[in-house]
């Protein structure tokens, strides 16, 4: 890894080698969250705009310079990322944004923004020669890791509170993952996992304690650059629970800033559900310190009480000249139903939270028309239909005949 110089702590700035620490600063516990810091330089000989636009490799990989992976040898097969950057007309016509755009991640192949980071994640413990990986998650961070291991034969230990939904603990058991299910909430399930993985040697895929993800995560910006022509938008919105996918994106388009891609940098939306809007709350309050609490939203993916990326999350809303919004769960709800009915976008309530706060700011007058707007969305509805069905209610149900189907017709008229 000649183009990574190291691992930065982001508490107290001290910097190691990258085979000097696996996962976090020794001085301060699990707290020292470690940032991957690059060579741009010896980045520039190799990676060019020119390069890409003739790199036929239509995945994260297209980055693999700007990833802190050793070589390609150890990359699953499984197509990650280069997610469709949708222009909506309808949604435009309707919203007054002329320069709208939605990113689906829920096309990734466990269909959540989460196979990005398991990607990276999947490659850095190969390369360790471990087989054995394990992760703490509401669902998409362990479905995600799950497929991607079965994919190239490793085994997954997954730690889950009780309340994941269940076609995010279908995907675990079908993906061969060793379920453990936690009576308690993702944050203990979290805790108890990074024990685990201390206690048996496991390769971790946690969340802002391994640095390598965010590093996976950050591909999604390098994306939105490169599909908007190298015309970076003016504002992204995306869901945020722990904070590592928020602050992986403001390490993507500041990667291509350093490197001299992009000439300006987006402001960054951070939306929370008002039932866990820790980061929003701090960021309300001016600290980086955060206060607890026991989280209650239907966007199960992002409810997180100890949001564990709180730092990258805050300074890259703040640096990025952006800002935090809390909306309710009736908001995710009708975003839900809006991006469904108007852009034939399925998100879950997390992948639809985004979209919830983009409508908020327009609400409150805080977008202008013309602005250039991009809005993640992070997960398939798939992956809990039950609230989908909570946000539309049930189909009409009739006799088989033409006479039913015409009394029906005529009530509705
Ligand atoms: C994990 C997740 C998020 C939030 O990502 P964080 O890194 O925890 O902030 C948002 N949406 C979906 C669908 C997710 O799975
Ligand atoms: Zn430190």
């Amino acid at each position: 890894m000649k183009h990574v110089l190291g691992l930065k702590c982001m508490l107290c700035g001290a910097e190691y080698a990258a085979n000097e620490v696996e996962y976090v600063c020794p001085k301060h516990g699990n707290e020292g969250i470690l940032d991957v810091t690059y060579d741009y330089n010896a980045i520039r000989r190799h990676m060019s705009k020119e390069k890409l636009a003739d790199n036929h490799d239509y995945s994260i990989w297209r980055y693999a310079d700007l990833l802190p992976i050793v070589n390609r040898q150890w990359i699953p097969n499984l197509q990650v990322g280069w997610t469709p950057l949708y222009a909506v007309p309808r949604l435009r016509a309707q919203m007054g944004l002329a320069h709208l755009y939605i990113k689906d991640d829920g096309r990734n192949p466990t269909a959540s923004f989460k196979d990005r980071a398991s990607a990276v994640g999947i490659v850095k413990a190969r390369e360790r020669g471990k087989d054995i990986m394990t992760a703490a998650s509401t669902g998409n961070a362990a479905s995600s890791l799950a497929g991607l291991a079965a994919s190239v034969g490793l085994t997954a230990y997954i730690f889950v509170p009780e309340r994941a939904p269940q076609a995010k603990v279908a995907q675990l058991l079908i993906f061969g993952a060793n379920v453990i299910m936690v009576r308690g909430t993702y944050d203990q399930a979290f805790d108890l996992c990074l024990q685990a993985s201390a206690r048996y040697g496991w390769y971790s895929r946690n969340t802002a304690y391994n640095p390598y993800l965010s590093e996976g995560k950050k591909t999604a910006a390098l994306e939105i650059c490169e599909q908007l022509g190298w015309q970076p938008p003016d504002k992204v919105f995306v869901a945020v629970g722990d904070g590592c996918i928020i602050g992986g994106l403001w390490k993507g388009f500041k990667d291509f800033y350093a490197l001299g891609f992009i000439e300006r940098l987006p402001q960054l939306i951070g939306v929370q559900a008002e039932g866990s809007a820790v980061l929003v709350k701090a960021w309300q309050e001016g600290t980086e310190t955060i206060t607890p609490i026991v989280p209650n939203t239907i966007a199960d993916s992002i409810s997180v009480g100890v949001p564990r990326d709180a730092i990258k999350a805050l300074r890259a809303v703040r640096e990025s000249g952006g800002q935090f919004v809390a909306i309710s769960d009736e908001e995710i709800l009708e975003a839900m139903r809006v991006l469904g009915r108007n852009a034939g976008i399925f998100a879950e309530p997390a992948g639809a939270t985004g979209f919830a706060g983009l409508r908020k700011l327009l609400q409150q007058g805080q977008i202008n028309s013309e602005e250039r707007i991009v809005v993640l969305v992070t997960g398939n509805g798939l992956k809990d239909v039950q609230s989908a069905i909570q946000a539309v209610g049930k189909p009409y149900v009739i006799e088989p005949t033409m006479e039913a189907l015409h009394q029906l017709m005529t009530s509705l008229n």
